[in-house]
């Protein structure tokens, strides 16, 4: 069975000022850091430069969003070339704030993964479920329709890549996605996307899913990539638990199996983000 790479990243959301950030960034950089663990820190774009000059070299910067296109007259938009530019290697995507305060659905949210991808970020995906969903009992549908759109990219990616396919088809690979059902095999596409799984009802709310729910939502989603993707996938393929992940309750979310760490939004910009990213002792 593959090692899975422990990983933490921080969520600082629309939070914070240069004073602010910087204090935290340098409580960061004091800090003992399991190294194990792969931390990374995301910031708001207007901040990505001063967060990846300010933060050492053992934490990574994100971004919270980027765009579809690498250019253009995309008003207010970021594109992945610009965060990499700013020396950040990763981009969440997905985020529940994203799909639910500003109405991104599934079809936006795997034209960005498929261009964030494409240019080389890395990629947090985020996947969850409401409340009335999970009390509808449709977790499960939900979470895996969600996951079965970014597969679909991945393969998309994979087979734009392919020469025979370049051959038959021109445009951008983005208009052709919905329709395709096959997934990719190949766990190297999967090895620059971390998977965040993230009940809507948690985010925020100080209600973190217990360890078992938890658990056993994370171990579903293994069985899925098992299922529809392959073993090698299903074993290397990070996935991360977020929804009010603080000091208090990440040890025991860390020790659960198939937890392979966190997405963490308010606690991130405490103290206590230390504790978590050394969660799994
Ligand atoms: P929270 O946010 O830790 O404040 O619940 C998590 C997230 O939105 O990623």
């Amino acid at each position: 069975m593959a090692q899975r790479r422990f990983f933490v990243g921080g969520n600082w959301k629309m939070n914070g000022n240069k004073e602010s950030l910087e204090e935290l960034m340098s409580t960061l950089n004091t800090a003992s850091l399991h190294e194990d663990t792969e931390v990374v820190c995301a910031a708001p774009s207007i901040y990505l430069d001063f967060a990846r000059s300010g933060l050492d070299s053992r934490i990574s910067v994100a971004a919270q969003n980027c765009y579809k296109v690498a250019k253009g007259a995309f008003t207010g938009e970021i594109s992945p070339a610009m965060i990499k530019d700013c020396g950040a290697d990763w981009v969440i995507l997905g985020h529940s704030e994203r799909r639910h305060v500003f109405g991104e659905n599934d079809e936006l949210i795997g034209q960005k993964v498929a261009h964030a991808l494409e240019s080389d970020l890395g990629v947090i995906a985020c996947i969850g479920e409401k409340l009335e969903e999970r009390e509808a009992g449709t977790t499960e549908e939900v979470i895996f329709a969600q996951t079965q759109v970014i597969a679909a990219i991945l393969t998309l990616l994979c087979l734009h890549h392919c020469p025979a396919f370049q051959s038959k088809l021109s445009g951008r690979i983005m208009f052709l996605f919905p329709s395709f059902t096959v997934v990719h095999k190949n766990v190297m596409d999967w090895e620059k996307v971390v998977l965040a799984y993230e009940p809507v009802w948690a985010i925020g709310t100080g209600k973190t899913a217990t360890p078992e729910q938890a658990q056993e939502v994370h171990e579903r989603l293994r069985a899925w990539f098992r299922a529809n993707i392959s073993e090698e996938v299903s074993d290397s393929l990070r996935i991360i638990y977020g929804g009010s992940v603080t000091a208090a309750n990440c040890s025991e979310l860390a020790s659960q199996t198939d937890v392979d760490g966190f997405l963490v939004g308010g606690a991130s910009l405490k103290p206590e983000f230390i504790d978590i990213i050394n969660a799994r002792a």
